[in-house]
């Protein structure tokens, strides 16, 4: 099947500074894409070209095989956009708002539905301008719904959301790609990233820094097993029974390991062996932000 966005050599510079430096993705139809990175990274840059607002300077892109450019209103009916921040229509209510933007289109999903998807039901007669943050937010995603887009492009969909909120939202993204709805989204949330994405391209000053799943991206990088240091052991005693660089801070042990089977079985071994315990042991992967963290270089593009 043909990939729903496909960016080839992308380039956008603003004033002679180059935003985005020859970015190329594929996205297939009804995937979740995340596409992550510092502020400044360009993230904004590639999705506002992709949703038609914003000319490239060179490569090709391609959505459900329209130059977002030129594709006009056959284009804008088969996607659905969630721009950074927005603000719509404060003095109609949220109900009125929806069914006004459904008003805009062949085919679209039922006011209620989209209401009951987003999570503003209970809302659905107050005026937009009584929304929170974080309930406009929804009524944005509810706008880029209501025409049933087969592309949706979401731009830090749940910046101001509290948890709750914010697991909805996830369940709802979920279940739009479930659908068959691709999804095309930017976050600063990597934890989102990770339990939305089925794949991410991580976008440090412009260019691609790493694209794949996030298992992927985290990959066979080991692990740190940590623990109270019993009495007074040193760093080179553990070091040495659990074959790995060992340091000790404060107290704690941190032990870095290929294989934490094979090192945990020689650490508790000691242990039982010489009367100790290994108090508050844990075993720690590293997470997307770990490997974020590292692509990035932790700090801003
Ligand atoms: P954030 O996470 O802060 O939203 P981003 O990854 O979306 O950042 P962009 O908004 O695409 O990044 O910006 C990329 C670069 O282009 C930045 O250096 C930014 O200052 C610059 N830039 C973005 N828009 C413009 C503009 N309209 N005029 C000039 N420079 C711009």
């Amino acid at each position: 099947m043909t990939p729903a966005i496909t960016v080839r050599n992308l380039r956008k510079a603003y004033d002679g500074v180059e935003a985005v430096r020859g970015i190329d993705i594929d996205v297939a139809r009804g995937e979740i894409f995340a596409l992550l990175g510092p502020n400044g990274a360009g993230k904004t840059t590639t999705v506002e070209i992709l949703e038609g607002y914003r000319h490239a300077d060179d490569g090709a892109v391609d959505v459900l095989g329209f130059d977002p450019i030129t594709g006009g209103s056959a284009y804008r009916a088969r996607i659905g956009i969630v721009l950074q921040s927005s603000g719509v229509y404060p003095f109609m209510s949220v109900r009125e708002v929806c069914a006004l933007f459904a008003g805009f289109y062949d085919a679209p999903r039922q006011v209620t539905d989209v209401l009951a998807a987003v999570g503003l039901t209970e809302q659905a007669d107050t005026r937009v301008r009584k929304l929170s943050g974080g309930q406009r937010r929804r009524l944005d995603v509810a706008l880029a719904l209501i025409g049933r887009p087969e592309v949706i492009f979401l731009d830090e969909p749940t910046t101001g959301f509290d948890p709750g909120a914010r697991r909805d939202a996830w369940e709802m993204i979920s279940s739009l790609a479930e659908a068959g709805t691709t999804v095309f989204l930017t976050t600063h949330y990597m934890d989102e990233a990770r339990v939305l994405a089925d794949r991410v391209a991580v976008l440090r000053r412009g260019e691609v820094v790493a694209l794949g799943s996030p298992a992927s991206l985290i990959g066979d990088r080991g692990a740190r097993i940590r623990f109270a240091v019993p009495g007074s052991v040193d760093a080179s005693t553990i070091a040495t029974v659990a074959a790995a660089p060992t340091t000790i801070d404060s107290g704690v042990a941190t032990v870095e390991v290929d294989d934490p089977t094979r090192a945990l079985h020689a650490l508790t071994t000691w242990a039982l062996t010489n009367g100790r315990t290994l108090d508050d042991l844990e075993v720690l992967r590293p997470t997307l932000e770990d490997v974020y963290l590292e692509l990035t270089g932790g700090d801003a593009s």
